[in-house]
C-alpha cells in the first residue's frame, strides 16, 4: 500500500494546500495529512481547529486521513508505514529550502523515505498561510484564499 504524509502547520489550511492535496489523491492508496506541533511556536488557530478545517475540508475524499504528531517527520512517517513525503513547491525559494530537507530526511530514514513535489497549479502559488494571517490581523477579505471551512 502506497502512504504518503502530507506534513505542514496548516495554519491555516489555504487553496494552495487543498491544490496539493487534491491532485495528490489520486496517487496514492492513502494520504494523511499531518500538522507537525511544535509547542514552542505561536499559531494563530489551535491545533484543534486546525485539524477541524483540514477534516471538513477533505471528509469527501476516501482516502486521505487526518492526524497530528510532534515527533520528527521521518519517526512519524514510519509509525505510520508511510513511505512518501508529500511536499508542495510553489517558487524557487520553497525548492531550495525543501531540497536540504528532502535529502536529510532520506539520509536519516535510511533511504526509506521519498519526498514527493508537486508544483503549485498556477494561480494558487503565491497563497500562504502567512499571508492568509495576515489579512485575518488586518480585517481584510480572506475567503478567496482558503477552503470554506475556515470561515464558515
Ligand atoms: P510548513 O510550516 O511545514 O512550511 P505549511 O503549512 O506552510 O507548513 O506548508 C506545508 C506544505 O504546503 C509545504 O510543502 C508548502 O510548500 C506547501 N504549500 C503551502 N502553500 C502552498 C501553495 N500556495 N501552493 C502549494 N503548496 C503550498
Amino acid at each position: 500500500m502506497k502512504t504518503a504524509v502530507f506534513p505542514g502547520s496548516f495554519d491555516p489550511i489555504t487553496l494552495g494546500h487543498y491544490d496539493i492535496i487534491e491532485r495528490a489523491v489520486p496517487l496514492f492508496d492513502k494520504l494523511i495529512i499531518a500538522i507537525g506541533y511544535n509547542s514552542q511556536k505561536k499559531y494563530m488557530f489551535s491545533l484543534e481547529r486546525r485539524m477541524e478545517f483540514i477534516k471538513k475540508s477533505v471528509e469527501h475524499f476516501g482516502n486521505v486521513e487526518v492526524d497530528h504528531f510532534s515527533t520528527l517527520t521521518v519517526d512519524y512517517c514510519k509509525e505510520k508505514n508511510a513511505q512518501f513525503i508529500l511536499r508542495g513547491l510553489r517558487n524557487p525559494a520553497d525548492f531550495e529550502f525543501e531540497k536540504a530537507i528532502a535529502h536529510t530526511n532520506r539520509t536519516i530514514s535510511h533511504k526509506n523515505l521519498e519526498t514527493v513535489f508537486l508544483l503549485t497549479s498556477s494561480g494558487k502559488s503565491f497563497i500562504s498561510s502567512s499571508i492568509v494571517r495576515e489579512i485575518i490581523n488586518m480585517g481584510g477579505d480572506y475567503k478567496l484564499l482558503v477552503p470554506k471551512s475556515v470561515y464558515v
